[in-house]
């Protein structure tokens, strides 16, 4: 058998998201995962804002290393949780005045933590789409990206809720929108229909999050509103002890999930990392994506 090569036209748009280390081996482990998939040029990378602000200095200084030391194209995520528009103009005049020129805009989640009742700070930004306008008016070159949810919010209290709070967030001037993470592709592609239905075009790029740790994800998608699906669970049943095996699992079934997207005519994914290279490479290769020597110096 031959192996037909992707012609480069074809071959899916990438990205990749990171969270910023807490610790000295973590950020070393870090450079290794960026490392690595770098060559597989993505459109860009992001990295995450702790909750509540508190990574606020790690993210800043993971995105300037980025920009600093790759060829990479970094986004950097903020959220409004617990600051004043003053703190977060601050936040976002710092990213333009180092380079960077993608921010991921988010709300952010309670600070009482998930399932509490959402309060926007007295003089800060009261939704993400404020947020998102806030950062145009200040710079109209900084791209920005928002969050979707093909299962709905978990706040949200219906689908057209959603769908027009993420109106809301285009229409302030938001050019991309990175879905939570789903399991079973009909949710997310329902859901395309229903934001094609609403004459939203920008790019809705599907999250994919390789499932790295079965329980971990679980826990993940219990927090975020999404559906674990029993088939999934099936495939994780009795792997608890045999990481090896639970890797090559996890490669199947998220190779499985971004092959048949494809076959759905969608030509862009965002890869939920969790600062790990292996599955993420492995399923890139198989989207036929290979490395191109894209890095600057490591
Ligand atoms: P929004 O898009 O503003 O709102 C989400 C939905 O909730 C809306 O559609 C709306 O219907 C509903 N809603 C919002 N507010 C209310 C309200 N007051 N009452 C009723 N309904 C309401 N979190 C972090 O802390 N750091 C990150 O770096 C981070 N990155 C993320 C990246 C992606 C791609 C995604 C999908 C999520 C990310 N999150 C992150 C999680 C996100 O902060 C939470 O899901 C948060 O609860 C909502 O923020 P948002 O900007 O997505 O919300």
């Amino acid at each position: 058998m031959t192996e037909t090569a992707v012609p480069a036209e074809k071959r899916p748009a990438i990205s990749f998201e990171f969270f910023p280390p807490k610790t000295e081996e973590m950020e070393k482990n870090l450079w290794g995962v960026i490392e690595r998939l770098a060559p597989l040029a993505p459109n860009f990378v992001s990295v995450t804002y702790g909750a509540g602000g508190s990574t606020r200095e790690r993210t800043h200084s993971t995105i300037a290393r980025i920009l600093k030391e790759t060829s990479l194209t970094p986004a950097a995520h903020l959220t409004c949780v617990d600051a004043s528009r003053a703190n977060v103009d601050e936040v976002v005049a710092a990213y333009h005045d180092v380079g960077v020129r993608h921010i991921v805009a988010l709300r952010g989640d309670p600070s009482g933590g998930i399932g509490t009742a959402y309060t926007a700070h007295p003089e800060g930004y009261q939704s993400s789409a404020d947020l998102v306008a806030a950062i145009k008016r200040q710079y109209p070159d900084m791209e920005v990206t928002v969050s979707a949810y093909p299962e709905k919010h978990p706040e949200s209290p219906s689908f057209e809720a959603d769908i027009d709070a993420l109106k809301a967030k285009v229409d302030a001037g938001a050019t991309r929108a990175i879905t939570q993470f789903f399991f079973d592709n009909d949710l997310y592609l329902d859901f395309l229909d229903r934001v094609r239905g609403a004459d939203i075009t920008i790019p809705i790029v599907p999250g994919i999050l390789p499932v790295q740790n079965f329980k971990q994800a679980k826990n993940f998608a219990e927090r975020a509103g999404a559906t674990m699906p029993d088939w999934l669970a099936k495939k994780f049943e009795g792997l608890d002890d045999d990481p090896e095996t639970r890797k090559l699992v996890a490669a199947t079934v998220a190779a499985d999930q971004v092959q048949a997207l494809t076959q759905q005519g969608i030509d862009n994914f965002h890869f939920y990392t969790m600062n790990r290279a292996d599955l993420v490479f492995a399923i890139s290769h198989l989207l036929g994506i290979r490395p191109n020597g894209a890095q600057k110096a490591a």
